[in-house]
């Protein structure tokens, strides 16, 4: 990001408070030399990632720079990077880390960098983990994807605590692999059950049709047939629309010596032995009409 040389090159805030640029001090001692102590401490402040104040301004900024545009501070802000703070900073970071380091491993966690892809900010903005939902949500997606180098990344502990940071872009990544996984882990073995239970509901109804074409039924009405189907079907924990024209075709082909016969509205399925019956029984009433 370009910096607005015309504000306080460390806030890049407009306030009240007034700016000012150690070229114009009345201090006639080296005015550069103040900027090269100031960037030398801001240096050495994120060497020890201390920096007291976000900078917009990275490490390729230099003196000449500062003077040609005649960098300018709030007082404030400079002496937030004073060499007695930076003293200070080293102080508390040494003891940190002597304290800290050989008990317990709080900070495994590099805060700069992303802890999904291990690059930093100059890959894309670093988003931080804000709530404990989203430090639980993360934990189990990589926990559930069982990827042990994600997974010794975030055994720290909770990633808030840890100072974790993400692109936005890798977290999305996270989630997609997740949520394949998810698909994939219900999706195939409910896929094959499901073909199943159909062509086995299939094989119920053609043992029904049989059994009645057996005791003396020929005749069945596609509609009751359909819902029969239906209802089996549901009853098995598969709920799709089943298609009339296709299960009528499945029959016919089943059962060849069966035929389709429409009586209006109502497709009828009518077995063969059926035919000769409504023959029969047609011949009948016309004789005895
Ligand atoms: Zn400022
Ligand atoms: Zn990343």
């Amino acid at each position: 990001m370009e910096l607005n040389w015309s504000r306080c090159v460390i806030c890049q805030q407009d306030t009240s408070e007034p700016l000012k640029c150690p070229l114009h001090s009345r201090d006639p001692s080296d005015k550069t030399g103040v900027y090269a102590s100031f960037l030398n401490n801001v240096e050495q402040f994120s060497v020890i990632d201390a920096v007291p104040v976000e900078l917009l301004f990275g490490n390729n900024e230099t003196v000449e720079k500062f003077v040609s545009h005649s960098a300018a501070w709030h007082k404030s802000c400079y002496l937030k990077f004073s060499s007695s703070k930076l003293a200070k900073a080293k102080k508390r970071t040494h003891k940190h880390d002597t304290e800290e380091r050989r008990p317990r491993k709080r900070k495994s966690l590099e805060v700069t960098k992303c802890f999904l892809c291990e690059k930093g900010e100059e890959e894309s903005v670093l988003h931080e983990v804000s709530t404990f939902h989203t430090d639980k949500n993360i934990r189990d997606m990589i926990t559930e994807l069982n990827d042990t180098q994600l997974l010794t990344r975030i055994c720290g502990g909770d990633l808030m605590a840890m100072e974790a940071k993400y692109h936005l872009s890798c977290m999305v990544k996270l989630r997609n692999r997740h949520r394949s996984l998810i698909r994939k882990q219900s999706q195939v073995p409910d896929d094959i059950d499901s073909k199943m239970n159909e062509s086995r509901a299939f094989v119920k109804l053609t043992r029904y049709i049989e059994e009645a074409v057996t005791s003396g039924t020929h005749l069945f009405k596609l509609s009751e047939i359909h819902s029969l189907h239906v209802t089996r079907l549901e009853e098995l924990n598969i709920h799709k629309q089943v298609n009339k024209t296709r299960l009528k075709a499945r029959l016919l082909e089943k059962f060849p010596e069966a035929q389709e016969q429409s009586y209006g509205k109502n497709s009828v399925l009518v077995f063969k032995e059926g035919m000769k019956k409504i023959v029969h029984d047609a011949v009948k009433t016309r004789n005895f009409s």
